[in-house]
């Protein structure tokens, strides 16, 4: 069946990459038994300037009708005295409720060429491959909210005759914890069959319920090893000896501040993608960097991390894993061959521009 893909080139860079995006599909199509067809629509600053929002209803739409959605980036400078309602990520917000994508994967590869751009040592992290999954559409971020003064606050053994107290709620059911369990399991299954929950179940008693359920899933997936952390060691431990991991699984507030961490040890941003994936598998893939502004148009912004979009656009979302793994060799064939775009290049280093980097990939995924 003939696959559908809206892209969604937002603003700054994102044209830029969208374009190279779009070469590489075209490749695909026409050279490697790809079945599918793409639209464009605005988003972002984009969608503000062609439809006087940053999601026009016919984008979100089109979304919906999508079986895949890759989206650029979207911001810049021009839109920043926009009221907050109409600003470019009002759209990336919207299009995320939109859809229900509830499960966020963020892969962080640092491939041993670039082993140099990290702030750890290249030993302990060259050549790592981890994959980050986090519940994007509960706990504390979305719990109940409370902000006002109250009487008798106690603090340890003192009692506050009156506090301006704020309480955020962190709250999971099984079922948002056993939806994104199955996913960090099928994730694994795809690739080491390893799986390490994080938690804080000596504290928590959302995390001891999280334990639980992940537990009680575990029975589904025999096949893939399951393991456990607390969220303190965990943090260390990625920093420590990250490459132990394979895939790891968490809440949303853990999972902001660990898939953070997981990218900086890779020290090149211009190289990460990521995806956000709803009940029925369908997903908006998106390079994790923004929009660059300061870079926009000049034709020298790095297009590998939207590439590697697509290709986990291929592998989670359009059943066509062959085609990823492909993307993925390409990449590493480039890089192997010395090719740099500015951000990636040591000083002194030549450097190609986005379109030559695009090329490259293409030429490099064989026939
Ligand atoms: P940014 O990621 O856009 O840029 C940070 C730095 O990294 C800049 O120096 C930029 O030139 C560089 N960079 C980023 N991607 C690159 C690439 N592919 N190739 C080469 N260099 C690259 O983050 P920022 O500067 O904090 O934000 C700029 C705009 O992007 C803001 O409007 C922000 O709101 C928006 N933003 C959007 C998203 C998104 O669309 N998902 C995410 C983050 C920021």
């Amino acid at each position: 069946m003939t696959q559908k893909i809206l892209l969604l080139p937002g603003d700054g860079i994102g044209p830029e990459i969208t374009a190279e995006a779009v070469k590489l599909l075209t490749v695909l199509r026409d050279r490697h038994g790809f079945d599918a067809t793409w639209s464009s629509a605005p988003i972002g600053g984009a969608g503000y300037d062609a439809a006087g929002h940053p999601l026009p209803p016919a984008t979100l739409e089109a979304a919906k009708a999508a079986d895949a959605i890759l989206l650029a980036a979207v911001g810049g400078p021009k839109y920043d005295s926009l009221p907050k309602e109409l600003r470019p990520e009002r759209g990336l917000l919207g299009i995320r409720a939109g859809l229900g994508l509830y499960s966020n994967l963020r892969p962080a590869i640092l491939y041993p060429e670039l082993a140099d751009a990290s702030s750890l040592k290249p030993d302990v992290v060259s050549g790592l491959d981890i994959l980050i999954v986090r519940e994007l559409t509960g706990g504390i971020y979305f719990g109940k909210r409370e902000t006002g003064v109250e009487t008798d606050y106690k603090v340890g053994s003192h009692v506050i005759p009156s506090a301006r107290v704020a309480r955020d709620t962190e709250a999971y059911s099984d079922f948002e914890i056993a939806r994104i369990a199955r996913t960090a399991f099928e994730a694994a299954r795809l690739r080491g069959k390893r799986l390490c929950s994080v938690d804080k179940n000596n504290v928590l008693e959302s995390s001891q319920l999280w334990r639980e359920v992940v537990i009680e899933v575990s029975k589904e997936y025999p096949d893939v090893t399951l393991s456990h952390l607390l969220v303190d060691n965990a943090a260390m431990q990625l920093v420590r000896a990250p490459k132990q991991f394979d895939v790891l699984v968490t809440s949303n507030m853990f999972g902001d501040i660990l898939s953070d961490i997981a990218a900086e040890l890779t020290g090149s941003i211009g190289m990460l993608p990521s995806a956000s994936l709803n009940e029925r598998g369908q997903g908006l893939y998106e390079p994790s960097h923004g929009s660059a502004p300061d870079i926009a148009g000049l034709g020298v912004a790095n297009p590998l991390a939207m590439l590697l979009s697509v290709a986990m656009m291929l592998r989670y979302s359009l059943g066509r894993s062959d085609l990823a793994d492909r993307i993925q060799a390409a990449v590493k064939t480039v890089l192997a061959a010395g090719l740099r775009t500015g951000d990636i290049a040591k000083p002194g280093e030549a450097r190609i521009g986005t379109a030559a980097m695009g090329d490259a990939v293409v030429a490099a995924l064989g026939h």
